[in-house]
């Protein structure tokens, strides 16, 4: 059996090796169209590479997956974080699990898991096409030939595995496939919002903050950051990714509603009538409230039309009402997206309606199978998109 993976990032060298160990008979052939492999994964994680997500409920792990969820289901159930870890352990990488259960290598270091990779790939002589780009895949009497930029190649049996594409027009070499492609977007962004106010506090963060989307119905809790363009931290990034094709057909345009402080409005409202009454000659500005970093707090006063050198006593009732609503419900539009450098995906690609994912091949083409980021899987950040691309590959080597 020849066998031909399109794409040497962390997919297709995953399949690569597991098929290679489980069918050594087989030929492996990698068809990678830069001079390198594995580059994605060299940067990935700030360079310590996260690998996976400590967490072994498939039913809790597929919550992070805005696209891919119900599919990934079953993929989990056949290889989860729990068998890449031994999997890694059994090569001689130890990873270890950080507070909010992100996973790295031992050595924090992304270039651990790629020499773990070449010296696998060495040892089970899987071939390499270096500089070599598919542009057509044409299935024929059961089997395959690759139109690249070189020559054409034949395969029993062709893995997708070309990663996230950021143009439909990037998917034309599926076209004799009959494959649907999902436009693509990008997804895991930061959201820009034109307010000069707020650019000053760049750097400022609160620990709990609830931002949403009232029109698309979504909603995120936690830390929130103020960059110099507007928004970002945990809480936004995950909200991008559950919003990220609605926020591309509306061109990035939004309102968006942050909640500071996690309180509803009429709690908020209780409680700064009361404040007031037992600090009538208290100066707004020097007295902070909900834990909010001061800069903030006068923010949101000026955001309110209230003078932060008023004292609680003069602060009127529709004051009150403006504040509470700023605290709980302060509404802007957002004018655009900024990457976010740490880590961003595609959103989109091969629909998963054509994919089995029992095996991962094609409902279409027999002997096609797909797997990591070209397929319209995307997840939160944390290693659930490497754990994506771990799990689809390794369940084509098992059905192979
Ligand atoms: C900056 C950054 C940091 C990240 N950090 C993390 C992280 O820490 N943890 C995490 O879980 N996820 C992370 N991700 C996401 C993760 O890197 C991807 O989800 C993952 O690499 C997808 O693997 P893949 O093999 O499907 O695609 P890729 O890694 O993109 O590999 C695809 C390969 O296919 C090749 N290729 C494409 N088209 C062709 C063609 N026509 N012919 C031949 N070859 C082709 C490409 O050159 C590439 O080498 C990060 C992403 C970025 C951008």
């Amino acid at each position: 059996m020849k066998i031909g993976i399109i794409g040497g990032g962390a997919a297709g060298i995953f399949a690569a090796i597991n098929i290679k160990s489980k069918h050594p008979d087989y030929s492996v052939t990698v068809i990678e169209k830069s001079n390198k492999l594995l580059q994605k994964v060299k940067i990935s994680g700030g360079g310590r590479c996260n690998v996976t997500h400590y967490c072994f409920d498939p039913k809790e792990l597929v919550q992070n997956y805005p696209r891919g969820k119900k599919e990934l289901l079953s993929v989990f159930h056949q290889f989860q974080p729990a068998d890449t870890i031994e999997w890694f352990a059994k090569r001689g990488v130890t990873l270890k699990v950080e507070e909010d259960g992100r996973m790295f290598p031992e050595t924090d270091n992304s270039q651990t898991i790629i020499n773990c990779f070449l010296h696998e790939m060495e040892k089970l002589h899987i071939e390499v096409l270096f500089n070599t780009s598919v542009n057509n895949i044409i299935p024929e009497n059961n089997r395959f030939i690759l139109e690249t930029n070189k020559q054409n190649y034949p395969f029993d049996a062709v893995i997708v595995a070309t990663g996230g594409l950021n143009t439909s027009e990037k998917f034309s070499f599926l076209k004799n496939t009959g494959h649907t492609i999902i436009p693509p977007v990008p997804s895991l962004f930061t959201f820009k919002i034109n307010n000069k106010n707020l650019h000053q506090l760049a750097g400022i963060s609160v620990q709990n903050a609830v931002v949403s989307f009232p029109n698309l119905k979504l909603q995120q809790q936690g830390p929130l950051l103020i960059t110099h363009q507007g928004i970002s931290g945990p809480a936004v990034i995950k909200l991008s990714a559950f919003a990220a094709r609605h926020l591309a057909d509306r061109k990035y345009k939004e309102t968006i509603r942050i909640n500071w402080i996690d309180s509803s409005f009429d709690e908020v409202l209780h409680e700064l009538g009361n404040f007031k009454l037992l600090n009538e000659g208290k100066k707004l500005k020097n007295t902070v409230l909900y834990d909010l970093p001061k800069r903030l707090w006068w923010f949101l006063l000026q955001e309110s039309n209230i003078n932060e050198e008023l004292s609680w006593n003069n602060l009127s009732k529709k004051s009150m009402h403006r504040l509470a609503e700023n605290l709980t419900a302060y509404n802007r539009q957002i004018s655009g997206r900024s990457p976010f450098k740490e880590e961003f995906v595609t959103c989109g690609g091969v629909s998963r309606k054509e994919i089995d994912f029992r095996t991962m091949q094609s409902k279409l083409v027999p002997g096609l199978f797909f797997c990591g980021e070209v397929i319209d899987i995307d997840a939160l950040t944390g290693g659930f998109n490497f754990q994506a691309a771990w799990s689809t590959a390794r369940v084509i080597s098992d059905n192979i």
